[in-house]
């Protein structure tokens, strides 16, 4: 009996050995990193870094800097602070071209994209807009018809001109108001793992909300795998599961902020050819190479709908959606072309 225990363990020794001897050193390289965790509360929600590093010092020193770089960018595209470049830049709505920073170049050179593929469903003109729908979340009274159509007058894409050359953004009526809330959240956390990879973080995953970006897959395995909150109860368990690596996932819902008036259920997020909150209880994923689209994009099929949403997502490369919406039989659930993937 001790005699086969014996043998049996070192069949079992010889077996380990072999395998250790046979893991690529890349994999065994993999298995010294350890899991780390960090938040802190930016642009209005909570960022969370996850990251696969050496030791401490290595995660913490990055994890900062990246922290750092979203602060810095909520200081230029705050819409609530008197001092953001962002409010500094409305203030000259009605005047000549400003010059701006990269940063607010880029996003809203990103927006205007968005705004062109979704023929104007995604509109970072929609700030006067957005503060009547705040109030109305406040007070419970839908907006006044004649301020409705006050703002209207100041919401276009047209009204919002970029030069490239120059770097400079020109708002064309008195009044407009820019809001950066559908996709600043992406653009940081695209920058976030920028941060994270040149202090040598390659396996991180930046979540802002419900604005994920992440890069190479966690040791051992071959993607982050992330939940889809249910539509009904968003509180319980994800039922469904996305596993990626190298993308960004961004959801769009009005999950947390709506107003419930005269029986009808209206979005934080606002229809800028009507100037009305969408109506309805539903919730929109999609998956992009990069946070500033997933981000952008998510806003932009929420009020496409279904049908012209996922056109617009089949049509471009790499992207894919998830559309769930409310109806009176239970959760409609809608796909894109790509999302099996
Ligand atoms: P969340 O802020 O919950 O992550 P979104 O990314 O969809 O959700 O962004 C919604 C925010 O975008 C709104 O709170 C508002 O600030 C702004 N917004 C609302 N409607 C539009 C729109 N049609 N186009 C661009 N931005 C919008
Ligand atoms: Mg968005």
């Amino acid at each position: 009996m001790a005699n086969v225990w014996r043998k049996d363990s070192l069949v079992i020794s010889l077996v380990m050995y072999f395998l250790w001897a046979n893991i690529p050193a890349s994999l065994s390289q993999e298995l010294l990193l350890t899991r780390f965790e960090f938040t802190q509360p930016h642009m209005g929600t909570l960022f969370r870094i996850v990251c696969y590093a050496r030791d401490t010092t290595t995660a913490e020193r990055a994890s900062n800097a990246a922290f750092d770089r979203i602060a810095g960018l909520d200081h230029i595209m705050s819409d609530y602070s008197p001092t953001s470049e962002l409010t500094l830049l409305c203030q000259q709505a009605g005047g000549p071209p400003t010059k701006v920073s990269e940063d607010l170049f880029c996003v809203l050179s990103g927006s205007q994209e968005t705004a062109r593929l979704s023929e104007g469903a995604f509109d970072v003109t929609v700030g006067p807009l957005v503060r009547l729908w705040r109030r109305a979340r406040r007070t419970r009274e839908l907006p006044d018809p004649a301020r409705l159509a006050q703002a209207l007058e100041l919401v276009g894409v047209d009204k919002l001109r970029l030069d490239e050359k120059s770097r400079t953004v020109q708002l064309l009526r008195k009044g407009m108001a820019l809001d950066l809330g559908g996709i600043a959240k992406g653009y940081a956390a695209d920058e976030a793992l920028k941060l994270l990879d040149q202090h040598g973080i390659d396996k991180a995953l930046v979540a802002a909300g419900g604005d994920i970006a992440v890069s190479g897959s966690p040791p051992g395995s071959d993607g982050w795998n992330i939940g889809i909150a249910p539509l009904e109860s968003p509180e319980t368990p994800p039922t469904r599961y996305l596993r990626l690596c190298h993308a960004a996932v961004s959801t769009s819902g009005d999950a947390e902020q709506f107003v419930e008036i005269g029986g009808k259920r209206y979005s934080h997020i606002v229809d800028p050819r009507t100037g009305i909150g969408l109506i309805g209880h539903s919730s929109v994923t999609v998956v992009a190479p990069k946070g500033i689209a997933s981000d952008s994009l998510a806003t932009a099929v929420s009020v496409l709908g279904p049908k012209r949403g996922l056109e617009l997502v089949d049509s471009m490369e790499g992207t894919a959606a998830l559309i769930l919406q409310a109806t009176a039989d239970g959760v409609g659930a809608y796909c894109s072309k790509r999302w099996k993937d």
